[in-house]
């Protein structure tokens, strides 16, 4: 059953008896289960928080992967693209990788739980084809890298005397037109992405708790 089916009538649904909307709420699917649940508190207590499990199987619906949503492992919640390293969304922690139950977005990884690691300083990453780096040296989290493996930011980088020379990634041109075709073409990828509309808050899957 499909979320706007419930939807159009979530008022109607919880004037049923609470047995047969216990029923009917089996019949959704995850997606459409968790957008009922925040509805009001009627749901929200008649229908369980998301595991990791059901996020993970959320996020290979049509529903999620249209809007570009994906699981972390560690928040238990459905975060927007962006919100993740690239190399989080492909290759192993894919939607069809072999391990995409390791995937964990950007502010788990900053700001890891005790006894988790995630990134470290030196740690450089891409994010919608952008670099990024947690400097080694002042742990800033920063778009401004200095070169690349350098694990360093772009001031960091600059006093700490590499003979690369001052300029960092962001601002070195790359040389060759096909170079700069990957590039547009990597925005435009970017820029095709789904937007988010504004009445998707990531925070309605804000219930779980892991450690419960
Ligand atoms: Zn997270
Ligand atoms: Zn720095
Ligand atoms: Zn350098």
């Amino acid at each position: 059953m499909a979320l706007t089916d419930a939807m159009t009538s979530p008022s109607r649904l919880s004037a049923l008896p609470v047995e047969l909307q216990k029923d009917i709420v089996e019949l959704l699917d995850i997606p459409s289960k968790l957008a009922l649940r925040i509805t009001n508190w009627q749901f929200s207590s008649l229908i369980k928080p998301p595991t990791h499990q059901d996020l993970l199987a959320a996020e290979r619906s049509a529903w999620a992967m249209t809007r570009r949503l994906f699981a972390c492992q560690d928040c238990i919640r459905l975060r927007p693209s962006r919100e993740f390293a690239d190399a989080m969304k492909k290759g192993p922690k894919g939607l069809n990788g072999k391990e995409p139950h390791k995937r964990f977005c950007i502010d788990c990884g900053l700001h890891p739980k005790p006894r988790t690691t995630r990134y470290s300083p030196g740690s450089e990453m891409e994010v919608m084809g952008r670099r990024y780096v947690i400097c080694k040296f002042c742990k800033m989290y920063t778009s401004e890298v200095g070169c690349v493996g350098s694990g360093l930011c772009g001031d960091c980088h600059a006093s700490c005397g590499c003979q690369c020379g001052p300029t960092s990634v962001s601002m070195a041109p790359r040389s060759g037109s096909s170079a700069k075709k990957r590039k547009r073409a990597r925005q435009r990828e970017y820029e095709d992405e789904w937007d988010l509309p504004e009445c998707y808050d990531e925070h309605f899957w804000e219930c779980y708790d892991p450690a419960d």
